[in-house]
């Protein structure tokens, strides 16, 4: 009858009235940073870069680099919870002649998104005339010992205790954690409640404008990852700017909600950020009244990923961003997703 279905709708009007209330006020209380918190790690941070850059001008003085610069989303108010990390970028300077870039769909390993860089011109410019040629593994730039100078620098030669009671932080070299991979961070107590993690992340940049990052494949540890995560902050706040979208709101509520769920912390800021991205081309209507569609929507986009086991990064649809993931943890997450579905709300119950 009309009567009971013109109810229902009316209940159900309510139930989405009240999951919007209860998105935003999440979105006020626990998600979103004062910008007096983002400020002061963003002041550390800057502290902790100019020592650094310092430190490896006279140290290593022909080591061939760009300058270093400050990333991440605490610079683009995409940062979740807690001021509490960013990437220092160190991008390495390669000669042209010497190194070519190999996509990894045109290697044995075939895996889109992830490159080798490969030496060239051995014959006539034996190892040792290109600097970085000390981190070749099998005539390849290896990302990992890339780092391991970094780390050997960072770690065994800097004073961090002299620099640090200098500056008023105490610093020092962070534990990688085992689901990060290989990572090389410091860890900045700026204050007697407040930490910050600076991500060392060396990086390629190739003629064509492709970015490399030295975070290497889980498995395949000489692959260097390419980087999109330029292009994905750009597109996101550019579409919003346009229509006024809650697009950022929703991925920011997305990666609390990952980030506050121990079940859900696989998926990372770039699994979510594609996933709005990937969703945003068929959903035109990202007002700020829609937020609690869009979020259920967002949800329901992922368990359809995950049940198929991929999600394609809204740059190159062959970059399967699920690539890395084991199968139990693909399960997992779909599961877990797939049971907040009919009560979105005990996401938000951290
Ligand atoms: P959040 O760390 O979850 O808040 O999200 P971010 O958007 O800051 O994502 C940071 C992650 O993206 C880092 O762990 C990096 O490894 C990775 N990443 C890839 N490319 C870049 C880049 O160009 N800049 C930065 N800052 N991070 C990048």
């Amino acid at each position: 009858s009309s009567r009971s279905s013109s109810k229902a709708a009316m209940q159900r009007g309510r139930m989405r009235l009240s999951l919007q209330e209860h998105l935003w006020a999440f979105y006020h209380e626990r998600v979103n940073i004062s910008s007096e918190e983002q400020q002061a790690a963003r002041h550390a941070a800057l502290d902790i870069c100019a020592e650094l850059r310092a430190f490896i001008h006279t140290k290593v003085p022909d080591m061939p680099l760009r300058d270093m610069y400050l990333s991440g989303s605490l610079y683009h108010d995409l940062q979740v919870v807690s001021a509490d990390h960013a990437q220092l970028m160190v991008p390495l300077i390669l000669e042209k002649s010497l190194w070519s870039f190999v996509p990894g769909e045109e290697t044995i390993m075939n895996v889109p998104g992830f490159w080798l860089v490969r030496r060239e011109n051995l014959e006539y410019f034996p190892r040792g005339g290109s600097y970085w040629d000390r981190c070749l593994i099998g005539g390849y730039l290896s990302p990992k010992s890339v780092l391991e100078v970094f780390e050997k620098l960072v770690t065994g030669c800097i004073n961090w205790p002299a620099i640090g009671s200098v500056l008023g932080y105490t610093v020092r070299p962070a534990i990688p954690s085992h689901t990060e991979g290989l990572t090389l961070s410091l860890e900045v107590q700026y204050d007697s409640e407040r930490r910050l993690h600076i991500d060392f992340l060396p990086l390629l940049v190739s003629e064509d404008a492709v970015s490399l990052i030295a975070k290497p494949h889980r498995e395949r540890e000489n692959l260097w990852r390419q980087s999109f995560w330029s292009a994905e902050t750009t597109r996101l706040q550019a579409l919003d700017r346009d229509d006024d979208g809650c697009r950022c709101v929703c991925l920011k509520i997305a990666k609390a909600v990952c980030k506050l769920n121990p079940a859900l912390t696989p998926l990372n800021a770039s699994h979510l950020a594609n996933a709005v991205l990937l969703l945003s081309e068929s959903e035109r209507n990202w007002s700020h009244e829609v937020l609690a569609e869009r979020f259920t929507q967002l949800i329901r986009v992922l368990v359809g990923h995950l049940e198929a086991g991929r999600l394609p990064c809204a740059f190159n649809h062959k970059v399967n961003l699920l690539c890395e993931l084991t199968p139990r943890e693909v399960d997992e997450l779909g599961y877990t997703l797939y049971c907040s579905l009919s009560d979105p709300e005990s996401l938000l119950r951290t």
